[in-house]
C-alpha cells in the first residue's frame, strides 16, 4: 500500500490573535506536523532566525520568486511581501507528515482556490479590545501608526472568518491548543477512513 499521504492545514486570522505560540506549541506536542516557514521582505526582528522564523529576502529576489512560480500563495500585508513555498507544501505530504501553515486571510483564500482539500482554520481574539491589548504589549518595535494600521486590517480580516472550516476563539493558550489538536486528530481519522474505503 503507498505511503499514506500527509494533510494541509491552514492557520490563520488577525495579526496579534497568538497563532505563532499556538502554532509553537502544537509543533512540539505533534512530531508529524511541519511548519511551513514563509519568504518574507519584512525587516527582521531582534529574535528573529532566517530560516526559522521567516525566510528574509529582498524585494528583488521575492519578485523573482513570484515570476518563477515558487510561491503557493504571496501577499502584501502592511507594505511586506509575505509567501508560502509551493515546493515545500507538495513535497512534504509524500513523506506522510501533514504540512502547517500560518498566514493572513488573503493568503489563505488563495490557498483555498488552489487547494480546495486544505483544512482552513479561523483564529479569533475574544473580541477586537482583546486583539489590540495583546498587540500593544507584544509592542514589536513598530511605531503607533503600524499598530493602529494592523488593528485596521484585523477589523477587515475578521469578516473572513465565517469562510472557513473552523473558526476557535483564542481566549487561554492551553484551551485552544487542545481544541486545535482535536481538529488535526478528527481530519487525520476522516482521512484513515476515506483512504480504507477506497
Ligand atoms: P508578521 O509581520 O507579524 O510576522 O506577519 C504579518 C502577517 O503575515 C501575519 O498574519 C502572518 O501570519 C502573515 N504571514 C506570515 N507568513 C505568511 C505567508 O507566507 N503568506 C501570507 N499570505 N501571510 C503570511
Amino acid at each position: 500500500m503507498p505511503e499514506q499521504r500527509g494533510l494541509l492545514f491552514v492557520i490563520s486570522g488577525p495579526s496579534g490573535v497568538g497563532k505563532d505560540a499556538l502554532v509553537t506549541e502544537l509543533l512540539q506536542r505533534d512530531t508529524r506536523l511541519r511548519y511551513s516557514v514563509s519568504y518574507t521582505t519584512r525587516p527582521r526582528r531582534d529574535y528573529e532566525i532566517n530560516g526559522v522564523h521567516y525566510n528574509f529576502v529582498s524585494r528583488e529576489t521575492f519578485e523573482r520568486m513570484v515570476a518563477e512560480g515558487a510561491f503557493l500563495e504571496w501577499a502584501d500585508y502592511n507594505g511586506n511581501l509575505y509567501g508560502t513555498s509551493l515546493a515545500f507544501v507538495e513535497e512534504t505530504p509524500r513523506m506522510g507528515l501533514d504540512v502547517i501553515l500560518k498566514i493572513e486571510v488573503k493568503g489563505a483564500e488563495t490557498v483555498r482556490q488552489r487547494r480546495p482539500d486544505g483544512i482552513f482554520i479561523f483564529i479569533a481574539p475574544p473580541s477586537l479590545e482583546e486583539l489590540a491589548r495583546r498587540r500593544a504589549a507584544r509592542a514589536d518595535g513598530e511605531g503607533q501608526e503600524t499598530l493602529e494600521r494592523r488593528q485596521e486590517i484585523a477589523r477587515e480580516e475578521m469578516a473572513e472568518a465565517e469562510r472557513y472550516d473552523r473558526v476557535v476563539v483564542n481566549d487561554q493558550l492551553e484551551t485552544t491548543v487542545k481544541e486545535l489538536q482535536r481538529i488535526i486528530r478528527a481530519e487525520r481519522a476522516k482521512r484513515l477512513r476515506v483512504s480504507n474505503a477506497n
